[in-house]
């Protein structure tokens, strides 16, 4: 299946968090301004910015030389904190979870995968890794399968 989003995975670099030492992708200019809350979004600066997808992490966004976005300054800081699976139409981690125990996970999936062929997902500019959820979707299916 192919990914929804414009973003080229060939230009995603990765970098470890300089506070709890995960391995973070990178993230577009067009996402980190979505994401950074005024005031902080005038001080991002040119340099190629890194995610911390660690819900516990203080740590949002970081920079090759050393600045750095707490999770806090993002606006979707209460959705990070609620295991949001689809930033796009907020389908969080518990809800997918639920449909996937009450068999009626498959129309939501064919739901979000619909608007992602068709373009209207916003993965870029709602999600804070700027990528596309289908992945994480697949994850939490994985987990409930091992758990059955
Ligand atoms: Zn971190």
């Amino acid at each position: 299946m192919s990914e929804c989003c414009s973003t080229n995975p060939s230009k995603i670099t990765e970098q470890d968090c300089p506070q709890c030492g995960i391995s973070c992708k990178s993230v577009g200019i067009k996402t980190l301004y979505h994401q950074v809350r005024f005031p902080e979004n005038q001080a991002i600066n040119s340099d190629r910015y890194y995610f911390c997808p660690v819900k516990t992490c203080a740590v949002g966004y970081f920079s090759t030389v050393g600045s750095m976005i707490p999770k806090q300054q993002l606006r979707s800081a209460q959705n990070i904190q609620e295991d949001m699976l689809c930033y796009c139409f907020g389908i969080s981690e518990a809800q997918y979870r639920f449909a996937l125990q009450a068999n009626t996970a498959e129309s939501i999936k064919h739901f979000v995968i619909e608007q992602t062929r068709s373009g209207t997902c916003a993965c870029e500019s709602r999600n804070p890794s700027g990528q596309c959820c289908l992945a994480k979707f697949k994850r939490v299916e994985k987990e409930i399968a091992h758990c059955n």
